[in-house]
């Protein structure tokens, strides 16, 4: 799923391709993927594109005073297109294209625009068409940008008191506590601050929440570094080549070489290394330890 550094290179990217461009129309391949009815799909058409900006993991094409904003949810993407096809897309549950944002050319015979599209069989997507983005009810509730100048650690600090036993893993990526970071960068940055996913959230000490303040900063923005400039084609493929422990389970730690440990969820996991995290002692995999009975 693209977090944080991943959807803000991506606006980045978007907004040097659309700013200023008219959008003739959007297509809907994928009938579900739309979640609002006013004002309608077609009022977008004509409207001109402002800014691409970035809440959370949202995305926001602004356009004449309407908001796009896009949930690429797990298996969502976009795709920048030079030439689309002439037909409108036909909408079949086989296909990956959810919808499509045809721009007015600006020379004859220009098509292009872009696609947005779904791998995989759930199809969780999401696109509103709204007047402001805090009608989406899960951007108005989003959490402090962590890469924003007012997150200090001060910031962090109090969120952590707030959220007592709670697990540093939920709580870094719950959306309403802190915007953007989902399952990879949590993973990532409890790596780097060397610290387990289940600590107790009001369990740090000063010299432990100086270190995951450090660890979740240069983690995000090291990641949004690497991802600037790149084109939204080459963000997956870097994002992946550049993760210490997330999707890794089996591999080494590139910090000490023990291996990459796994727990498994109903519909997730997290990995991290015993050694650099959890004292040496793996956590406990109920899934599997299940399994084994
Ligand atoms: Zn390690």
């Amino acid at each position: 799923m693209p977090e944080l550094p991943e959807v803000e290179a991506l606006a980045l990217d978007l907004r040097g391709r659309l700013k200023g461009r008219a959008i003739a129309t959007v297509q809907l391949a994928q009938f579900s993927a739309l979640k609002t009815f006013d004002p309608p799909l077609s009022a977008l058409d004509g409207t001109v594109v402002d800014d691409v900006t970035r809440h959370g993991k949202f995305l926001d094409v602004e356009a004449s005073g309407l908001h796009v904003l896009v949930h690429l949810a797990r298996g969502g993407w976009v795709r920048w297109r030079e030439e689309l096809p002439a037909l409108p897309p036909k909408p079949s549950p086989k296909s990956t294209l959810a919808a499509r944002i045809v721009l007015a050319p600006e020379v004859a015979d220009e098509r292009q625009g872009l696609d947005l599209t779904e791998a995989g069989t759930k199809k969780s997507l999401a696109i509103h068409v709204v007047r402001d983005p805090r009608e989406v009810e899960r951007v108005a509730s989003l959490g402090p940008e962590p890469l924003a100048p007012e997150f200090t650690q001060d910031v962090l600090a109090s969120i952590l008191r707030t959220e007592g036993r709670k697990q540093l893993k939920g709580v870094l990526r719950h959306q309403g506590t802190i915007a953007g970071i989902g399952n990879a960068y949590s993973d990532e940055i409890l790596w780097a601050a060397k610290m387990s996913p289940y600590k107790p959230a009001n369990s740090l000490d000063e010299a432990e929440l100086t270190r995951l303040y450090t660890a979740l900063r240069s983690t995000l923005t090291d990641a949004v570094t690497r991802s600037e400039g790149l084109a939204a084609s080459e963000l997956k493929g870097e994002k992946k080549s550049n993760l210490a422990v997330h999707g890794r389970a089996g591999q080494p730690c590139p910090a000490c070489g023990d291996t990459v440990r796994e727990v498994s969820f109903a519909d997730s996991s997290l990995q991290y290394c015993p050694t650099c995290q959890t004292g040496g002692k793996p956590l406990a995999d109920r899934r599997l330890s299940r399994l084994l009975k």
